[in-house]
């Protein structure tokens, strides 16, 4: 059970935005990211499901971004309760026993429980600040900063470059 994919997952949830409405998008996102039993069985209320996760999760990135720690934390402790572990121990194609976070139910709710777990995880090993929200306006879209040096300030290279023409322009025009 590797954590830090699932808080890789809240971060990908956030940012499809109103695209995770669409089957087709979600399906492909989640068969990219090696969950392709989850991507099968995807229905409309999943979806539904989802989108209203998404909302909450983007909630707690937006509150670690503004540096209410304690405000991120109520919501991600508010979500662990709504989304309990179910742990069970599985050997599933031909793999060695590990622990799966929750078995059976609906799909939004394997992937809810794993997001939350995700950035519950990352939030108490590495600190409420490694979860950000893109500092390239008008993008919002959600990072984490698994940095050394907690330096990340973009979601992407594509941002982060944008940042830079930008503030380079604007050095250019002062001076
Ligand atoms: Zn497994
Ligand atoms: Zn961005």
């Amino acid at each position: 059970m590797d954590l830090t994919s699932y808080a890789e997952l809240a971060v990908q949830l956030v940012n499809m935005g109103n695209e995770l409405k669409d089957p087709f998008s979600l399906r492909a996102l989640l068969e990219e990211t090696g969950r392709t039993e989850a991507a099968a069985r995807l229905t409309r209320r999943d979806i539904d499901a989802l989108c209203e996760l998404r909302d909450e999760l983007a909630g707690v990135f937006a509150s670690a971004a503004d540096g209410d720690d304690v405000d991120a934390v109520e919501r991600l402790n508010g979500l662990l309760v709504r989304h309990p572990v179910h742990p069970q121990i599985s050997g599933h194609d031909g793999q060695p026993w590990h622990l799966h976070l929750t078995e059976g139910g609906r799909v939004a709710d394997a992937l809810a429980v794993g997001s939350v777990m995700g950035l519950a995880s990352v939030v108490t090993r590495l600190g409420v600040d490694r979860l950000g929200i893109c500092q390239a306006s008008p993008c919002r879209n959600a990072y984490l900063d698994t940095s050394s040096n907690r330096s990340r300030r973009y979601c992407s290279e594509r941002c982060a470059s944008r940042a830079n023409v930008a503030a380079y322009r604007a050095r250019k025009r002062g001076a």
